[in-house]
């Protein structure tokens, strides 16, 4: 499903691109083309490898050569946002960037995984009033923290292998609590799972005393064939539970918005996608 090509080869009709490595299998090529498909676009969309030491001349070539707009994954989303001279205020409480364009001889940079992942748990809970505990403290942990707050939850707490992480966060979103270990004395109505250990972790690295019969866990790692370690915890712990294939198809749903200044029916292609193993 999703395709890899190295070198752009036309821009007739207009090329998008994520960047990232590895990058061959990457669902954005497939998640663009959908959403173009139903807003009747043309457009190429392209997984593009990127060496460690390339990324600024990749960037630099792809807008050169007439690209339109690019999307950055990992392990690069630090390395462009610095390379962006335009930034949105979400994209620089980040300190990353997933999505980004050429506008007025000027490179501009969003990052749109906060709001990928509000929009994603919107769909199954309201947020406004919830307490909400983090786990990890990364690149995508920093991108989210703003974004929760901006939706109203009651409040957030971090807890990260490395406590300093966690503090070192503090300084940029004051409103953060930070927590040595899951189990102190309070229930979160969300989880979210933000660590890279992904689906490494066979035993359950997780604190059960957290949960509440109504706790939403999430897990910000996915995988479209079976249920993630932290997914699988956190229902045999008796709880509502989600991987992040939701977040990555409304992130890429904002990046479009961004790009074509239309709103993607996502739950269509979040389907396509769980259906289609
Ligand atoms: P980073 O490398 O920036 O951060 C890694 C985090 O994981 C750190 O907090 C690190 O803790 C923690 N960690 C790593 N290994 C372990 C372990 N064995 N036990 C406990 N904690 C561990 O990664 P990102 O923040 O960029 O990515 C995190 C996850 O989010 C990834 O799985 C990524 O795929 C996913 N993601 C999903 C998106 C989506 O659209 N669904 C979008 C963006 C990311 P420490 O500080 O102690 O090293």
């Amino acid at each position: 499903m999703p395709h890899h090509r190295t070198k752009p080869i036309t821009n007739n009709p207009p090329r998008y691109a994520v960047m990232g490595n590895p990058i061959a299998h990457s669902l954005s090529p497939y998640i663009h083309a959908a959403f173009a498909r139903q807003a009747g676009v043309q457009l190429i969309y392209e997984a593009l490898c990127i060496e460690p030491d390339s990324l600024a001349s990749g960037i630099a070539d792809f807008f050169a050569t007439g690209g339109l707009g690019l999307n950055i994954t990992a392990p690069f989303k630090e390395a462009a946002f610095a390379q962006a001279s335009v930034r949105t205020p979400r994209c620089q409480l980040a300190g990353a960037a997933n999505t980004l364009w050429w506008q007025a001889g000027q490179l501009h940079a969003d990052n749109t995984d906060g709001a990928g992942l509000v929009a994603d748990i919107s769909r199954h809970r309201t947020l406004k009033g919830l307490q909400v505990l983090l786990l990890g403290a990364g690149g995508a942990a920093r991108g989210i923290i703003e974004p929760l707050f901006e939706a109203g939850i009651a409040g957030l707490t971090c807890v990260n292998r490395t406590v300093q992480r966690a503090y070192d966060l503090q300084k940029t979103f004051p409103r953060l609590r930070v927590e040595k270990e899951m189990a102190h004395a309070m229930r979160y109505d969300l989880i979210v799972h933000a660590t890279s250990a992904g689906q490494n972790l066979t035993q359950p690295a997780w604190d059960s005393r957290c949960l509440h019969p109504l706790t939403l866990a999430y897990d910000l790692f996915y995988n479209r064939t079976q249920p993630t370690a932290f997914v699988r915890w956190a229902k045999e712990s008796g709880c509502e539970a989600m991987d992040g294939l939701g977040m990555l198809v409304e992130q890429a749903a904002e990046a479009f918005w961004r790009w074509h200044g239309v709103q993607p029916d996502t739950a269509a292609v979040l389907k396509q996608l769980r259906e289609c193993k």
